[in-house]
């Protein structure tokens, strides 16, 4: 969605040679072989990996380093360069330099996709249906998404035709396309979402057809006054 910013900086970085970002070219991929860069204690940099790491908006993968599970991520520095640094339940027996299999939570990350793609589809559909963009934010776990909107009137109205909308759009197929913008060399690198006519900035992974999104569900929530929150979820 439009808030990702920290990660867009840090997909920017996508082509360096330290740390190698295997789920930006391939959201797909389940299992990848790593070498250890560095270890402390139980926090380890693998030079390469498939394990999405943020702090807001698409929340982190879950998996497991070495047969051990992630318990929570971030950036690091290693040799002047950022890298995602996990840490891992116990501390490992492996060493740096050792080489480990990395495994994805697939179920958990399979959600997360088909939410953020579905996050976007609604967006889109929402604002057609109700002429609102006044966006002010989102967030995508694995058990639902949501959109919030600067708006003084409730929307339960538009949501009950976006939501048919919406549905009806997912399940004729779409392809989903991600492309990268090219800013010159050492540039920050933005990449698109792209879905027929629709088109916006995002750092997300997702689903490469709408109908891997299957039927979603959507519920108003109330969070305050001047605001209404659309929270997306999956219905099967
Ligand atoms: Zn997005």
């Amino acid at each position: 969605m439009y808030l990702e910013k920290e990660l867009i900086m840090m997909k920017g970085n996508a082509g360096e040679k330290i740390q190698e970002r295997l789920f930006l070219s391939d959201s797909y991929l389940q299992k990848a072989e790593a070498r250890i860069l560095r270890k402390q204690e139980n926090k380890v940099i693998p030079d390469k990996t498939i394990l999405f790491s943020f702090s807001g908006g698409q929340e982190s993968d879950s998996g497991w380093i070495g047969g051990i599970s992630v318990s929570g991520s971030g950036l690091a520095e290693l040799k002047g360069e950022k890298a995602i640094e996990y840490e891992l339940e116990r501390e490992p027996d492996f060493k740096e330099g050792d080489s480990v299999t990395i495994e994805l939570d697939w179920e958990k990350r399979k959600k997360l996709m088909r939410l953020h793609s579905a996050a976007h589809v609604v967006s889109y559909v929402f604002q057609d249906v109700s002429g609102n963009d006044e966006t002010i934010g989102s967030n995508v776990s694995s058990s639902k998404a949501r959109l919030d909107y600067s708006c003084d009137h409730n929307i339960s109205g538009p949501l009950a035709e976006t939501e048919q909308k919406a549905n009806a759009f997912i399940n004729e197929g779409h392809e989903i396309s991600i492309w990268q913008e090219e800013k010159g060399e050492g540039a920050e690198q933005i990449f698109h979402w792209k879905c027929g006519e629709w088109d916006m900035p995002c750092s997300g992974l997702h689903v490469k057809n709408t109908r891997e999104i299957g039927r979603i569900r959507l519920k108003r929530a109330n969070i305050g006054k001047g605001k209404e929150r659309i929270e997306i979820l999956l219905a099967d």
